[in-house]
Formats: C-alpha cells, sequence, structure tokens
C-alpha cells in the first residue's frame, strides 16, 4: 500500500520529508510526534485549488490539532479557523489568527466565552439551538455588539445510504432540525442584537464519497430558498467539514475534485455569487502526522503476541475511542518473517491498544511509525496514569522545529495542592 505524502522509504528507512525518523526518535525521544509541513500545505492547497475563483473562507476546525505553529502554519497560508471553546479562541489569537477570520462552532458556548468573542469581534457564530440564539442575543446587547450568526442546519442527510454520517441525521444533539429551520431564522431575524449572515452545516466526519455532500447541499439549498424567501438574506453559507483521510485504502474524493462538482450544484440552484465557507479539520493534518514509538517489549504468548510500546491510549486515543485504525510500520525494516502482533500500550486498561494482529517483525528497542496520526491525536491526548504528553515535531525539508516540548511530571503537578 502506498504510503501517504512525503513519507517515504530512502535506503531502508522511513523519511519524513528529508528527515529520517529513526534519527528524530533518538534526538528527541518517544513517544514523538512529526508533522510534515508540506503535507499540511499540500492538502490545504487541493481546497484552495477547488474554491479558486470564488469568494471563499477556509476555516481550519483547530480541534483536529490546535498546536500552535500548526495553526501559526496554517493561517500564515491563508486559513480563518473554526473554534468550539473559549480556549481554542485564545490559541486561536496566539496563533495569529485575525478575529473576523474565526468562526465559532459547538453546542454548548458559554456566556463568557460569547462575552469574549464578541468583543473581539470575530467573523460568526454558528448558533445550535434557539435559547443558544437568546443568550447569545442577551449576552450581545450587555457588551453593546451585534452578534454575526449561521444557523447550524441538521439536513438529515438519508441514513440507509450513508450510515456512517454521524452528525447530519435526525436523532443526534447537534444543529437545527429541517422542519424548524424557517422558524429559527425568523426569530434571528427580530432579535435586535443578532445579524442573520450565513447558514451553516456540518454532516459528520471520516466521509469518504461525494454523494452525502451533494445530498447535504441540496437539502441546505432547499432551506435557503424558503429563508430568503421570507426576506432574510444569506451572505455566506458554510458546509463544515467532514471530509474523510486514507487511513487503510479509503478513498475519498480529493477536495479539488469535490469543490467544483459543489460549486456547479451552487450556480445551478442560483446561489454562485454566495461566500462558501468550509471548516475542514482532518483532511488538512491527518495524514501529515505520524507518531512514533519504541518498542519496549515483545510478549509472545499462546493465544496473542503482544508488543507493549511506550505510546498509548493517552497519546492515540481513536483506536481506544473508536476503534480507529492507524496503519503502523517499522522506521528501519528489518529482513526476517513476521510474526502476528497486538500493538499495545503500557496504560493500565485492556482497552490500551493501538493496532491490532498486524504483521511485523521487530524487536525490543525498535522504533515503529503510528501513521496518520496529525488529526484528532495530540489534541485529544490526556494525561492518564500521569503519563506526559508527547514532544511535537515539525518537518520542513531538512528542518526540524520541537513545536512542543514533552512534558514533565512537574508540569502536570503545577497546578495543584498539597494540604497543609
Ligand atoms: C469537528 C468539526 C469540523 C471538522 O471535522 P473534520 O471531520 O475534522 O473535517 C468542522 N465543523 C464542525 C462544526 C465540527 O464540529
Amino acid at each position: 500500500m502506498p504510503l501517504p505524502a512525503h513519507l517515504t522509504q530512502r535506503n531502508g528507512e522511513l523519511y519524513f520529508e528529508d528527515v529520517a525518523l529513526d534519527h528524530l526518535a533518538q534526538q528527541h525521544g518517544t513517544p514523538l510526534f512529526v508533522y510534515s509541513k508540506a503535507a499540511m500545505l499540500d492538502a490545504l492547497s487541493s481546497y484552495q485549488r477547488g474554491l479558486a475563483g470564488r469568494d471563499h473562507l477556509i476555516c481550519y476546525a483547530m480541534k483536529a490539532n490546535s498546536s500552535l505553529a500548526i495553526l501559526q502554519t496554517l493561517v500564515r497560508a491563508g486559513c480563518g479557523l473554526d473554534i468550539v471553546s473559549g480556549g481554542e479562541l485564545e490559541r486561536a489569537l496566539a496563533a495569529g489568527c485575525a478575529p473576523e477570520r474565526i468562526v465559532f462552532s459547538g453546542v454548548g458556548k458559554s456566556r463568557d466565552d460569547m462575552r469574549r468573542a464578541l468583543e473581539l469581534g470575530i467573523g460568526c457564530f454558528n448558533v445550535e439551538s434557539r435559547s443558544e440564539l437568546d443568550t447569545l442575543d442577551a449576552v450581545a446587547r450587555s457588551v453593546q455588539r451585534r452578534a454575526r450568526v449561521s444557523v447550524r442546519v441538521n439536513p438529515d442527510v438519508d441514513a440507509r445510504t450513508h450510515p456512517y454520517i454521524s452528525t447530519g441525521l435526525k436523532g443526534n444533539k447537534f444543529g437545527i432540525a429541517h422542519g424548524e429551520v424557517l422558524e429559527t431564522y425568523r426569530h434571528a431575524a427580530s432579535c435586535a442584537a443578532l445579524e442573520v449572515v450565513g447558514i451553516d452545516c456540518h454532516i459528520g466526519s471520516q466521509i469518504t464519497e461525494s454523494s452525502p455532500y451533494l445530498d447535504a447541499m441540496d437539502r441546505v439549498l432547499d432551506l435557503v430558498d424558503a429563508i430568503e424567501a421570507a426576506g432574510i438574506r444569506l451572505h455566506h453559507i458554510d458546509f463544515g467539514g467532514g471530509l474523510g483521510i486514507d487511513y487503510n485504502g479509503d478513498t475519498p474524493p480529493a477536495a479539488d475534485q469535490l469543490w467544483p462538482q459543489l460549486l456547479a450544484r451552487l450556480d445551478a440552484r442560483g446561489y454562485g455569487d454566495r461566500k462558501v465557507t468550509i471548516e475542514p479539520g482532518r483532511s488538512i493534518v491527518g495524514n501529515a502526522g505520524v507518531c512514533l514509538t519504541e518498542v519496549l517489549y515483545t510478549k509472545p504468548g499462546e493465544h496473542k503476541n503482544f508488543l507493549i510500546v511506550d505510546a498509548a491510549m493517552n497519546d492515540l486515543p481513536r483506536p481506544a475511542m473508536y476503534q480507529a485504525f492507524h496503519r503502523i510500520e517499522p522506521v528501519k525494516p528489518r529482513a526476517g518473517d513476521p510474526a502476528i502482533w497486538d500493538v499495545v500500550g503500557p496504560v493500565c486498561e485492556s482497552g490500551d491498544w493501538i493496532g491490532r494482529d498486524r504483521a511485523l517483525t521487530v524487536q525490543a528497542g525498535d522504533r515503529l511509525a503510528v501513521l496518520s496520526a496529525g488529526a484528532y491525536c495530540m489534541s485529544m491526548a490526556s494525561n492518564y496514569n500521569t503519563r506526559g504528553r508527547a514532544a511535537e515535531v515539525l518537518v520542513d525539508g531538512q528542518t526540524t522545529t520541537v513545536i512542543r516540548q514533552r512534558e514533565s511530571a512537574a508540569d502536570q503537578m503545577r497546578l495543584e495542592t498539597l494540604l497543609p
């Protein structure tokens, strides 16, 4: 199976851009996240090509990976940011994002978060319920600002044809149900401190086909027809994120193939003049990162062989949380017949596994690369078992920069107090 872009085998070892991963692991220790700047920017430029010639804003969904240098790289390359918390707002500012290029998503924004975002003048609040609209209206009055809003609509894309879509269906907590959207817009338009500017949807994650997007676009544009017929003008249409990546032979459409199709529909429905906003996360950074880990022990058994590695569910939560698959490749492959291993971490939980039944030729002390680890890994990492979070390195050609130091035990205890 081909490796993700910018990962190559050279002289019998794995490189990210022009840097040998084994050398990085020796230098900085493991577990270690390594990101390729070129891979990130290539993924972004596929969207930029797909939307070229349109009034558009690509708001990188920073919950996928919110490390400051990653944000900074994407902001410098032209991205706005999609945030889901007050903490992410502060990170967005620290990374140099202009407030007007920030959209604020999420079902549970606090009043404090709203106030801060209003004072900064962010681009848009994507509102998910009627009571959130009322709260935002009240907070905006209290700070004497107007809040620009979109309503996140739930397009209820057919579950039978697209069962993998997890957020665009009836019966989940996200968005306003199709049948209640028009009334919600009428209400928003009547709130003095709210300025209706757009409409928003986000139908799920790791979507690997075009059809759910095309269906969702049709459903959303039906709503736009109705909202505009009621005299409420929508300046932008936000299609969220959700485009999948290749974890294990998956074949999602490329952004520069998908977007021309979607824009053609937009034109055909008479909305070609509207600004298009999107919120991609995983598809920008997912395959731009790997996690390096060292084999601590081999533990062959009667029923199972275990490879115990120094990365764990606190570093790579996706297998434990979603039974997700990450490819695992030796950083310096050795000759010999492979055995079948379960790759597991040191955390005291049976759920602490990284890969099951993998054919690998390895010995203790070897290093492995867990692929497709750029999205929803470091940003979900925890300190369970008082394990410090991993260090992170950004590779750019031959240059490497440590963008986050390894977290120490002292770092973890810093905010705690012993009793007198
Ligand atoms: C998580 C999220 C995204 C990004 O999803 P990806 O699958 O990472 O592209 C975009 N918009 C909203 C509202 C989200 O919650």
